[in-house]
Protein backbone atom coordinates (compact mmCIF):
# COMPACT_ATOMS: atom_id res chain seq x y z
CA UNK A 1 0.00 0.00 0.00
CA UNK A 2 1.43 3.44 -0.84
CA UNK A 3 2.00 5.85 1.93
CA UNK A 4 -1.06 8.22 2.50
CA UNK A 5 -1.79 11.06 4.94
CA UNK A 6 -4.49 10.73 7.22
CA UNK A 7 -7.26 13.23 8.50
CA UNK A 8 -10.49 12.71 10.71
CA UNK A 9 -12.61 15.84 10.42
CA UNK A 10 -15.41 16.80 12.96
CA UNK A 11 -16.83 19.49 10.81
CA UNK A 12 -18.24 19.27 6.86
CA UNK A 13 -16.50 22.74 5.79
CA UNK A 14 -13.15 21.16 7.05
CA UNK A 15 -13.89 18.05 4.80
CA UNK A 16 -14.78 19.62 1.90
CA UNK A 17 -12.21 22.02 2.25
CA UNK A 18 -9.51 19.61 1.82
CA UNK A 19 -11.12 17.58 -1.17
CA UNK A 20 -11.76 20.62 -2.80
CA UNK A 21 -7.88 20.29 -3.77
CA UNK A 22 -9.00 17.56 -6.35
CA UNK A 23 -10.67 20.49 -8.51
CA UNK A 24 -14.16 20.41 -9.84
CA UNK A 25 -16.37 20.00 -12.93
CA UNK A 26 -18.10 23.02 -14.01
CA UNK A 27 -20.74 21.08 -15.65
CA UNK A 28 -20.45 17.50 -14.45
CA UNK A 29 -20.08 14.49 -16.87
CA UNK A 30 -23.54 13.48 -18.21
CA UNK A 31 -24.99 10.04 -17.97
CA UNK A 32 -23.77 8.40 -21.39
CA UNK A 33 -26.01 6.59 -23.77
CA UNK A 34 -25.09 3.16 -24.79
CA UNK A 35 -26.42 1.99 -28.34
CA UNK A 36 -30.04 0.85 -26.55
CA UNK A 37 -30.93 3.45 -24.10
CA UNK A 38 -33.84 5.12 -24.07
CA UNK A 39 -34.06 8.53 -25.00
CA UNK A 40 -34.05 9.87 -21.54
CA UNK A 41 -30.34 8.65 -20.64
CA UNK A 42 -29.26 11.29 -23.59
CA UNK A 43 -25.76 13.34 -22.05
CA UNK A 44 -26.31 17.22 -21.46
CA UNK A 45 -24.96 19.04 -24.28
CA UNK A 46 -22.94 20.54 -22.41
CA UNK A 47 -20.92 18.14 -20.34
CA UNK A 48 -17.34 18.37 -19.13
CA UNK A 49 -14.54 16.24 -19.11
CA UNK A 50 -13.43 16.25 -15.64
CA UNK A 51 -10.31 14.27 -14.98
CA UNK A 52 -9.64 10.84 -14.27
CA UNK A 53 -11.45 9.25 -12.09
CA UNK A 54 -8.41 7.35 -10.64
CA UNK A 55 -5.76 10.34 -10.16
CA UNK A 56 -7.49 12.19 -7.33
CA UNK A 57 -5.65 13.70 -4.80
CA UNK A 58 -7.93 13.38 -2.16
CA UNK A 59 -10.20 10.72 -1.20
CA UNK A 60 -12.94 10.29 1.87
CA UNK A 61 -13.03 7.14 2.98
CA UNK A 62 -16.08 6.23 4.77
CA UNK A 63 -16.87 2.13 6.00
CA UNK A 64 -13.43 1.56 3.86
CA UNK A 65 -14.89 -1.77 2.87
CA UNK A 66 -14.31 -1.09 -0.66
CA UNK A 67 -11.67 1.72 -0.82
CA UNK A 68 -8.99 -0.10 1.11
CA UNK A 69 -8.90 -3.44 -0.81
CA UNK A 70 -8.47 -0.76 -4.08
CA UNK A 71 -5.80 0.70 -2.31
CA UNK A 72 -4.32 -2.19 -1.15
CA UNK A 73 -3.92 -3.49 -4.53
CA UNK A 74 -2.60 -0.73 -6.45
CA UNK A 75 -5.56 -0.16 -8.28
CA UNK A 76 -6.10 3.23 -6.52
CA UNK A 77 -3.28 5.57 -5.23
CA UNK A 78 -4.70 8.50 -2.84
CA UNK A 79 -1.83 10.28 -1.00
CA UNK A 80 -4.76 11.43 1.55
CA UNK A 81 -7.40 10.59 2.51
CA UNK A 82 -10.09 12.25 4.52
CA UNK A 83 -12.19 9.59 6.93
CA UNK A 84 -15.63 11.18 7.15
CA UNK A 85 -17.14 9.04 9.97
CA UNK A 86 -17.62 12.13 12.60
CA UNK A 87 -19.54 14.18 10.15
CA UNK A 88 -23.17 13.99 11.25
CA UNK A 89 -24.86 12.37 8.63
CA UNK A 90 -25.45 8.89 10.58
CA UNK A 91 -29.08 9.44 10.48
CA UNK A 92 -32.14 8.24 8.92
CA UNK A 93 -35.09 10.65 9.27
CA UNK A 94 -38.53 11.58 8.18
CA UNK A 95 -39.64 13.93 5.56
CA UNK A 96 -42.47 16.02 5.65
CA UNK A 97 -44.06 14.37 2.81
CA UNK A 98 -44.09 10.82 3.94
CA UNK A 99 -40.39 10.04 2.34
CA UNK A 100 -37.00 9.48 4.43
CA UNK A 101 -33.95 11.09 4.45
CA UNK A 102 -31.32 8.23 4.45
CA UNK A 103 -27.85 9.95 6.21
CA UNK A 104 -24.86 8.75 3.74
CA UNK A 105 -22.87 7.56 6.90
CA UNK A 106 -25.74 5.61 7.86
CA UNK A 107 -24.41 1.98 7.78
CA UNK A 108 -26.09 -0.84 4.66
CA UNK A 109 -27.35 -2.98 8.20
CA UNK A 110 -29.21 0.37 10.19
CA UNK A 111 -30.84 1.13 6.88
CA UNK A 112 -32.09 -2.25 6.36
CA UNK A 113 -33.09 -2.89 9.78
CA UNK A 114 -34.50 0.55 10.22
CA UNK A 115 -38.21 -0.06 10.92
CA UNK A 116 -39.16 2.65 8.86
CA UNK A 117 -37.19 1.20 5.73
CA UNK A 118 -38.57 -1.72 6.68
CA UNK A 119 -42.14 0.15 6.38
CA UNK A 120 -42.50 1.89 3.75
CA UNK A 121 -39.47 0.60 1.48
CA UNK A 122 -39.13 -2.86 1.63
CA UNK A 123 -37.78 -3.57 -1.56
CA UNK A 124 -34.50 -1.35 -0.41
CA UNK A 125 -34.37 -3.34 2.69
CA UNK A 126 -34.26 -6.34 0.80
CA UNK A 127 -31.89 -5.22 -1.70
CA UNK A 128 -29.48 -4.14 1.09
CA UNK A 129 -29.70 -7.54 2.67
CA UNK A 130 -28.81 -9.74 -0.29
CA UNK A 131 -25.49 -7.96 -0.61
CA UNK A 132 -22.35 -8.72 0.91
CA UNK A 133 -22.28 -10.48 4.56
CA UNK A 134 -23.16 -9.26 7.45
CA UNK A 135 -20.14 -8.14 8.79
CA UNK A 136 -19.39 -5.72 5.66
CA UNK A 137 -22.89 -4.38 6.18
CA UNK A 138 -22.20 -3.25 9.15
CA UNK A 139 -19.35 -1.31 8.09
CA UNK A 140 -20.73 -0.01 4.89
CA UNK A 141 -22.14 3.10 4.48
CA UNK A 142 -24.72 3.96 2.36
CA UNK A 143 -22.69 6.85 0.38
CA UNK A 144 -19.71 4.17 -0.29
CA UNK A 145 -22.04 1.62 -1.55
CA UNK A 146 -23.39 4.27 -4.46
CA UNK A 147 -19.82 4.70 -5.11
CA UNK A 148 -18.19 1.19 -5.17
CA UNK A 149 -16.13 -0.08 -8.54
CA UNK A 150 -17.10 -2.68 -10.21
CA UNK A 151 -16.29 -6.52 -9.42
CA UNK A 152 -14.65 -6.80 -13.30
CA UNK A 153 -11.47 -9.14 -12.60
CA UNK A 154 -9.41 -7.30 -14.85
CA UNK A 155 -10.17 -4.28 -12.83
CA UNK A 156 -8.70 -5.52 -9.83
CA UNK A 157 -5.72 -7.01 -11.88
CA UNK A 158 -3.11 -4.13 -12.23
CA UNK A 159 -0.67 -6.72 -14.45
CA UNK A 160 -3.98 -6.44 -16.93
CA UNK A 161 -4.82 -3.19 -19.47
CA UNK A 162 -8.36 -2.07 -18.08
CA UNK A 163 -9.54 1.51 -19.63
CA UNK A 164 -11.62 1.96 -16.17
CA UNK A 165 -8.51 1.87 -14.54
CA UNK A 166 -5.34 3.19 -16.92
CA UNK A 167 -7.52 4.89 -19.83
CA UNK A 168 -6.34 4.49 -23.16
CA UNK A 169 -4.77 1.05 -21.93
CA UNK A 170 -7.39 -1.15 -23.51
CA UNK A 171 -10.13 -3.75 -22.06
CA UNK A 172 -8.99 -7.36 -21.51
CA UNK A 173 -12.60 -8.01 -20.76
CA UNK A 174 -13.33 -7.89 -24.44
CA UNK A 175 -11.96 -11.06 -25.38
CA UNK A 176 -11.48 -12.14 -22.57
CA UNK A 177 -13.74 -13.93 -19.22
CA UNK A 178 -17.00 -12.07 -19.28
CA UNK A 179 -19.11 -14.14 -17.08
CA UNK A 180 -19.50 -11.32 -14.92
CA UNK A 181 -20.09 -8.58 -17.66
CA UNK A 182 -22.72 -6.22 -18.99
CA UNK A 183 -24.81 -7.06 -21.71
CA UNK A 184 -26.48 -3.37 -22.20
CA UNK A 185 -25.32 -0.17 -22.83
CA UNK A 186 -21.61 -1.42 -22.98
CA UNK A 187 -19.24 0.05 -25.32
CA UNK A 188 -16.12 -0.36 -27.25
CA UNK A 189 -13.98 0.79 -23.98
CA UNK A 190 -15.48 -1.08 -21.15
CA UNK A 191 -18.37 -3.63 -20.80
CA UNK A 192 -18.15 -3.85 -16.96
CA UNK A 193 -21.16 -3.60 -14.67
CA UNK A 194 -22.02 -1.86 -11.76
CA UNK A 195 -22.15 -4.31 -8.41
CA UNK A 196 -24.30 -2.68 -6.34
CA UNK A 197 -27.85 -3.86 -4.99
CA UNK A 198 -29.10 -0.80 -3.00
CA UNK A 199 -28.23 1.23 -5.69
CA UNK A 200 -30.30 -1.69 -8.10
CA UNK A 201 -33.48 -0.60 -5.50
CA UNK A 202 -32.63 3.39 -5.13
CA UNK A 203 -33.15 3.56 -8.96
CA UNK A 204 -36.72 1.67 -8.81
CA UNK A 205 -37.52 4.16 -6.11
CA UNK A 206 -36.29 6.92 -7.79
CA UNK A 207 -34.00 8.32 -5.04
CA UNK A 208 -32.09 11.84 -4.98
CA UNK A 209 -28.92 12.18 -4.10
CA UNK A 210 -27.89 15.47 -1.77
CA UNK A 211 -24.26 16.48 -2.61
CA UNK A 212 -22.22 18.95 -0.97
CA UNK A 213 -18.90 20.75 -1.67
CA UNK A 214 -17.23 24.17 -1.28
CA UNK A 215 -19.21 25.52 -3.92
CA UNK A 216 -22.50 24.91 -2.51
CA UNK A 217 -25.47 22.11 -2.29
CA UNK A 218 -27.03 20.16 -5.12
CA UNK A 219 -29.25 17.28 -6.02
CA UNK A 220 -28.43 14.57 -8.50
CA UNK A 221 -31.66 11.99 -9.97
CA UNK A 222 -30.72 8.82 -9.40
CA UNK A 223 -31.23 7.69 -12.83
CA UNK A 224 -28.02 10.48 -13.46
CA UNK A 225 -25.89 9.33 -10.64
CA UNK A 226 -24.18 6.67 -12.61
CA UNK A 227 -22.56 6.84 -16.24
CA UNK A 228 -22.79 4.68 -18.87
CA UNK A 229 -19.23 3.76 -19.94
CA UNK A 230 -18.64 5.61 -23.20
CA UNK A 231 -15.55 7.06 -23.94
CA UNK A 232 -14.37 7.47 -20.15
CA UNK A 233 -15.04 4.02 -18.27
CA UNK A 234 -12.76 5.77 -15.68
CA UNK A 235 -15.78 7.64 -14.29
CA UNK A 236 -18.44 6.23 -13.05
CA UNK A 237 -20.74 8.67 -11.50
CA UNK A 238 -21.84 12.14 -12.27
CA UNK A 239 -20.59 13.24 -9.08
CA UNK A 240 -17.92 16.09 -9.07
CA UNK A 241 -14.71 15.50 -8.01
CA UNK A 242 -14.35 18.22 -4.85
CA UNK A 243 -18.31 16.47 -3.74
CA UNK A 244 -19.46 14.62 -0.72
CA UNK A 245 -22.22 12.81 -0.85
CA UNK A 246 -24.56 14.20 2.47
CA UNK A 247 -27.92 11.91 2.04
CA UNK A 248 -29.90 9.74 -0.03
CA UNK A 249 -34.06 10.75 -0.34
CA UNK A 250 -36.28 8.45 -0.81
CA UNK A 251 -39.34 9.78 -2.12
CA UNK A 252 -42.80 8.86 -0.32
CA UNK A 253 -43.64 5.23 -2.20
CA UNK A 254 -46.13 3.63 0.03
CA UNK A 255 -48.17 2.57 -2.86
CA UNK A 256 -45.60 0.23 -3.89
CA UNK A 257 -44.87 -1.24 -0.61
CA UNK A 258 -47.57 -4.17 -0.57
CA UNK A 259 -45.93 -5.43 -4.03
CA UNK A 260 -42.49 -5.55 -4.44
CA UNK A 261 -39.55 -8.05 -4.88
CA UNK A 262 -36.24 -7.72 -5.16
CA UNK A 263 -34.90 -10.98 -6.77
CA UNK A 264 -31.11 -11.41 -6.81
CA UNK A 265 -29.59 -14.56 -8.91
CA UNK A 266 -25.61 -15.35 -8.37
CA UNK A 267 -23.05 -17.96 -8.00
CA UNK A 268 -24.32 -19.43 -4.78
CA UNK A 269 -26.72 -18.49 -2.27
CA UNK A 270 -24.89 -15.34 -0.44
CA UNK A 271 -21.84 -13.26 -0.11
CA UNK A 272 -21.66 -13.42 -4.12
CA UNK A 273 -22.21 -10.11 -6.54
CA UNK A 274 -25.44 -10.07 -8.97
CA UNK A 275 -25.26 -12.11 -12.36
CA UNK A 276 -28.49 -10.60 -12.70
CA UNK A 277 -31.08 -8.75 -9.85
CA UNK A 278 -34.65 -7.21 -10.54
CA UNK A 279 -36.19 -4.61 -8.53
CA UNK A 280 -39.64 -4.73 -8.95
CA UNK A 281 -42.48 -2.61 -7.65
CA UNK A 282 -46.29 -2.44 -8.73
CA UNK A 283 -48.95 -0.01 -7.79
CA UNK A 284 -52.13 -2.39 -7.71
CA UNK A 285 -55.59 -1.20 -7.90
CA UNK A 286 -58.59 -2.58 -5.88
CA UNK A 287 -59.59 -4.13 -9.06
CA UNK A 288 -56.34 -5.73 -9.38
CA UNK A 289 -54.73 -3.91 -13.10
CA UNK A 290 -51.37 -2.56 -12.43
CA UNK A 291 -51.85 1.38 -12.33
CA UNK A 292 -48.12 1.91 -12.17
CA UNK A 293 -45.24 0.18 -11.57
CA UNK A 294 -41.05 0.91 -11.76
CA UNK A 295 -38.31 -2.13 -12.60
CA UNK A 296 -34.77 -1.90 -12.79
CA UNK A 297 -31.83 -4.17 -13.48
CA UNK A 298 -28.40 -4.97 -11.63
CA UNK A 299 -25.74 -6.96 -12.89
CA UNK A 300 -26.39 -6.20 -16.48
CA UNK A 301 -24.84 -2.43 -17.03
CA UNK A 302 -22.51 -0.11 -16.07
CA UNK A 303 -25.24 1.51 -14.06
CA UNK A 304 -28.88 0.14 -12.68
CA UNK A 305 -30.78 -0.55 -15.65
CA UNK A 306 -34.41 1.54 -16.42
CA UNK A 307 -36.80 1.26 -19.50
CA UNK A 308 -39.73 3.54 -18.64
CA UNK A 309 -41.29 2.44 -22.25
CA UNK A 310 -41.06 -1.36 -21.12
CA UNK A 311 -42.65 -0.10 -18.10
CA UNK A 312 -45.47 1.47 -19.35
CA UNK A 313 -46.53 -1.74 -20.97
CA UNK A 314 -48.25 -2.85 -17.85
CA UNK A 315 -50.04 0.39 -16.95
CA UNK A 316 -53.74 -0.46 -16.89
CA UNK A 317 -53.07 -4.40 -17.37
CA UNK A 318 -53.83 -7.31 -15.57
CA UNK A 319 -50.74 -9.33 -14.16
CA UNK A 320 -49.88 -12.40 -16.00
CA UNK A 321 -46.60 -14.50 -17.04
CA UNK A 322 -47.78 -13.36 -21.04
CA UNK A 323 -47.41 -9.61 -20.45
CA UNK A 324 -44.79 -10.23 -17.67
CA UNK A 325 -42.82 -11.97 -20.52
CA UNK A 326 -43.60 -9.14 -23.14
CA UNK A 327 -42.32 -6.40 -20.18
CA UNK A 328 -39.25 -8.57 -19.96
CA UNK A 329 -38.31 -8.46 -24.01
CA UNK A 330 -38.78 -4.70 -23.74
CA UNK A 331 -35.94 -4.46 -21.13
CA UNK A 332 -33.69 -6.29 -22.45
CA UNK A 333 -33.91 -4.85 -26.20
CA UNK A 334 -30.98 -4.84 -27.72
CA UNK A 335 -28.94 -7.15 -25.34
CA UNK A 336 -25.76 -8.31 -26.13
CA UNK A 337 -23.63 -11.17 -25.15
CA UNK A 338 -19.84 -11.09 -25.26
CA UNK A 339 -19.69 -15.08 -24.96
CA UNK A 340 -19.22 -16.42 -21.51
CA UNK A 341 -21.71 -13.69 -20.68
CA UNK A 342 -24.89 -14.93 -23.11
CA UNK A 343 -26.86 -16.46 -20.63
CA UNK A 344 -27.39 -13.51 -18.74
CA UNK A 345 -29.50 -12.21 -21.64
CA UNK A 346 -31.94 -15.85 -20.48
CA UNK A 347 -31.30 -15.47 -16.80
CA UNK A 348 -32.59 -11.81 -16.82
CA UNK A 349 -35.48 -12.47 -18.79
CA UNK A 350 -36.47 -15.22 -16.69
CA UNK A 351 -35.80 -13.25 -13.39
CA UNK A 352 -37.83 -10.21 -14.46
CA UNK A 353 -40.41 -12.55 -15.03
CA UNK A 354 -39.97 -14.19 -11.77
CA UNK A 355 -39.76 -10.79 -9.95
CA UNK A 356 -42.94 -9.53 -11.24
CA UNK A 357 -44.58 -12.62 -10.35
CA UNK A 358 -43.64 -12.01 -6.78
CA UNK A 359 -43.91 -8.67 -6.53
CA UNK A 360 -47.81 -9.38 -7.76
CA UNK A 361 -48.53 -11.69 -5.10
CA UNK A 362 -47.29 -9.17 -2.46
CA UNK A 363 -44.27 -8.61 -0.76
CA UNK A 364 -42.45 -11.05 0.46
CA UNK A 365 -39.99 -9.45 2.84
CA UNK A 366 -36.11 -11.68 4.61
CA UNK A 367 -37.34 -10.77 8.47
CA UNK A 368 -41.26 -11.97 8.10
CA UNK A 369 -42.08 -15.26 9.40
CA UNK A 370 -45.42 -15.84 7.90
CA UNK A 371 -45.02 -16.84 4.34
CA UNK A 372 -47.87 -15.22 2.31
CA UNK A 373 -49.99 -16.89 -0.34
CA UNK A 374 -47.92 -17.15 -3.24
CA UNK A 375 -51.52 -18.20 -5.30
CA UNK A 376 -49.63 -21.02 -7.02
CA UNK A 377 -47.43 -19.36 -9.20
CA UNK A 378 -43.90 -19.27 -7.85
C1 LIG B 1 -16.21 -9.35 -0.09
C2 LIG B 1 -17.22 -8.30 -0.46
C3 LIG B 1 -18.48 -8.68 -0.92
C4 LIG B 1 -19.42 -7.71 -1.26
N1 LIG B 1 -20.64 -8.10 -1.76
C5 LIG B 1 -21.54 -7.14 -2.12
C6 LIG B 1 -22.79 -7.49 -2.69
O1 LIG B 1 -23.12 -8.67 -2.85
N2 LIG B 1 -23.63 -6.50 -3.04
C7 LIG B 1 -23.30 -5.17 -2.86
O2 LIG B 1 -24.11 -4.31 -3.19
N3 LIG B 1 -22.12 -4.81 -2.36
C8 LIG B 1 -21.24 -5.76 -1.99
N4 LIG B 1 -20.02 -5.37 -1.48
C9 LIG B 1 -19.64 -3.98 -1.55
C10 LIG B 1 -19.95 -3.18 -0.33
O3 LIG B 1 -21.36 -3.03 -0.25
C11 LIG B 1 -19.27 -1.85 -0.52
O4 LIG B 1 -17.88 -2.09 -0.41
C12 LIG B 1 -19.72 -0.82 0.48
O5 LIG B 1 -21.07 -0.51 0.31
C13 LIG B 1 -18.90 0.47 0.31
O6 LIG B 1 -19.22 1.34 1.38
P1 LIG B 1 -18.06 1.91 2.32
O7 LIG B 1 -18.69 2.85 3.27
O8 LIG B 1 -17.24 0.82 2.92
O9 LIG B 1 -17.23 2.71 1.22
P2 LIG B 1 -15.64 3.09 1.16
O10 LIG B 1 -14.89 1.87 0.83
O11 LIG B 1 -15.29 3.81 2.43
O12 LIG B 1 -15.68 4.11 -0.01
C14 LIG B 1 -16.02 3.72 -1.32
C15 LIG B 1 -15.85 4.95 -2.22
O13 LIG B 1 -16.83 5.93 -1.91
C16 LIG B 1 -16.23 7.18 -1.55
N5 LIG B 1 -17.10 7.72 -0.52
C17 LIG B 1 -17.57 7.07 0.58
N6 LIG B 1 -18.49 7.82 1.20
C18 LIG B 1 -18.60 8.97 0.49
C19 LIG B 1 -19.40 10.15 0.63
N7 LIG B 1 -20.29 10.28 1.62
N8 LIG B 1 -19.27 11.13 -0.30
C20 LIG B 1 -18.39 11.00 -1.32
N9 LIG B 1 -17.60 9.92 -1.49
C21 LIG B 1 -17.71 8.91 -0.59
C22 LIG B 1 -14.82 6.82 -1.12
O14 LIG B 1 -13.93 7.90 -1.36
C23 LIG B 1 -14.51 5.65 -2.06
O15 LIG B 1 -14.10 6.14 -3.30
C24 LIG B 1 -19.08 -6.33 -1.11
C25 LIG B 1 -17.83 -5.95 -0.61
C26 LIG B 1 -16.90 -6.92 -0.28
C27 LIG B 1 -15.57 -6.48 0.25
S1 LIG C 1 -14.68 -4.19 -18.69
FE1 LIG C 1 -14.12 -2.13 -17.98
S2 LIG C 1 -13.31 -2.54 -15.96
FE2 LIG C 1 -13.23 -4.50 -17.04
S3 LIG C 1 -11.25 -4.60 -18.11
FE3 LIG C 1 -12.65 -3.67 -19.53
S4 LIG C 1 -12.33 -1.46 -19.16
FE4 LIG C 1 -11.55 -2.51 -17.36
Amino acid sequence: MNPFAYSRPTDVDGALRQVAANGSADAPLASTPGPTAPPDLAPAANAATPAAANQYEVRFVAGGTNLLDLLKEGVLVAPKLVDINRLPFDRIEETPDGGLLLGALARNADTAYHPLVKERYPLLADAILAGASPQLRNMASNGGNLLQRTRCYYFYDVATPCNKRTPGSGCSAIGGVTRQHAILGTSEHCIATHPSDMCVALAALEAVVHVQSVRGKREIAFAEFHRLPGDRPDIDTTLAPDELITHIALPPALQFAGHSAYLKLRERLSYAFALASVAAALDLADDGTIRTSRIALGGVAHKPWRRPDAEALLQGQRPSPELFARVAEALLAGAVGRGSNDFKIALARNAIVRALQVAANGTVTNWNVSTPDLGGQQ
